[in-house]
């Protein structure tokens, strides 16, 4: 099934010309009444009138996570507050947040965009969606609350936490389809597991998951303890929250609406424009957006975009799974690591739980790496000569992913800190 056949299948051209149409109106707009681009627009001698096609996009500058927090709260809202109808806010970890502002017809898209995401992976209004994404300002919740509305699902709005109530709810309803970060859904699954619930006893088909960065091998463990299509979702709160892409049943790579968020990829470094398939940087600019045009944004994630059409009919380009972020990016004696890189390594081996975490420490001058996996209950109650050769066999795999030798802990099951949002899994204790 596909939500709005028009706009997912588009011909390359039929699509160009709208999105030229629409980057003139934006960016005219982002002028016209959003001072913070009016003086940057100036700075580079660029005027609306200038972009006269796609490729001219080049010419604007670029908006970061630091321009936005210049801005906070309200700094970058493009209408009068009265017409803001809602507003949510990044999480503001390294720093203040930044704020998002929502107009009655940017709320309309964003429930468009999560209708096209859920119909992508399976959903109708047969489904019951269980909506683990935190409800508030975060914009998780909401988001798939609207894109399941309109598709006409019921929305199980739970929000996040509270395991045990979401293990009997997914079973008293029959859950269809379930959204969450893929940490919190393989904590689910071990739940399950040790309460002795198999997953015949659920009824999932589907999982819509996000809001952080995992992998092939992640996917194949998710899908396979919990019996179901695990499916990566992306976006970001700066450009409307989640619904900027989504993965369809054919697995490989994420669509992103491209009628409403303009892609593409540029050297972190050099800042210039990648060609398609080359890797990069993810820079997106909002075509549709009034409460707030966002131009150029600088997301940080590591990704590639391809175009053509995809065996499930669609024209969207598509991007590959985010492989990192240039701030999660870790240098350990000069050599770029990503926390994926061991991840993907770690699921290589067999009786090993996939969670872990990575500790950089600088002793003597020189960067350790020391990286704490969970060994399963069977293989901690083992001989210690076999745990000598797991423990060998991983810094092997991981020397082999990474070009690093690094030394690995085997620790107790269950005792790595668990969350059930974003899972922490680098503790840098260098001081650079
Ligand atoms: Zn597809």
């Amino acid at each position: 099934m596909i939500w709005n056949k028009e706009a997912e299948c588009m011909s390359a051209e039929e699509k160009e010309d709208l999105q030229l149409k629409r980057l003139q109106e934006v960016v005219k707009r982002a002028y016209e009444n959003v001072d913070y681009y009016k003086k940057r627009f100036d700075e580079v001698k660029v005027l609306p009138e200038d972009i006269k096609t796609l490729d001219d996009i080049k010419k604007l500058p670029f908006t970061t996570k630091t321009d936005l927090r210049d801005a906070y709260p309200f700094g970058m809202f493009a209408v009068p507050s009265d017409d803001i109808i809602e507003v949510h806010t990044t999480s503001g970890t390294t720093g203040k947040p930044t704020v998002s502002g929502y107009t009655q017809k940017d709320i309309n898209i964003w429930s468009e965009v999560m209708a096209r995401s859920l119909t992508m992976a399976g959903g109708g209004k047969k489904d019951l969606i269980q909506n683990c994404y935190g409800y508030g300002l975060f914009t998780g919740g909401m988001g798939v609350h609207y894109g399941a509305q309109k598709i006409g699902a019921t929305v199980i709005p739970i929000s996040a936490g509270n395991t045990q109530r979401q293990i009997e709810i997914m079973e008293d309803f029959g859950s269809t389809i379930i959204t969450c970060t893929p940490s919190y859904a393989l904590y689910l699954a071990e739940v399950l597991q040790k309460q002795g619930i198999t997953s015949e006893k659920i009824n999932l088909k589907a999982g819509v998951f996000g809001a952080e960065m995992w992998t092939e091998e992640m996917r194949e463990e998710i899908e396979k303890r919990l019996n179901l299509s695990a499916l990566n979702i992306y976006g970001l709160t700066e450009i409307i929250g989640p619904g900027v892409a989504q993965e369809c049943l054919e697995k490989n790579g994420l669509h992103i609406f491209d009628d409403h968020f303009y892609p593409e990829i540029v050297d972190p470094k050099t800042l210039k424009r990648l060609p398609d398939g080359e890797q990069g940087e993810l820079v997106l600019t909002t075509l549709t957006r009034e409460g707030m045009p966002v131009i150029r944004f600088r997301t940080r994630d590591i990704t590639v975009l391809r175009k053509g059409r995809c065996d499930c009919g669609r024209t969207l380009v598509k991007m590959d799974r985010i492989t990192g972020r240039s701030d999660d990016m870790l240098k350990v004696r000069g050599v770029i690591v990503f926390p994926s890189q061991i991840e993907r390594a770690l699921l290589k081996i067999e009786g090993l739980d996939p969670h872990y975490q990575i500790i950089v420490t600088r002793p003597h001058q020189l960067d350790e790496l020391e990286v704490q996996v969970e060994a399963s209950d069977i293989l901690f109650s083992d001989e210690v000569k076999h745990v000598e050769e797991v423990k060998n066999n991983i810094e092997d795999y991981i020397q082999a992913e990474i070009g690093l030798r690094v030394n690995v802990s085997l620790v107790e099951p269950q005792s790595l800190p668990r969350s059930e949002g974003k899972a922490v899994r680098v503790i840098d204790k260098r001081k650079l």
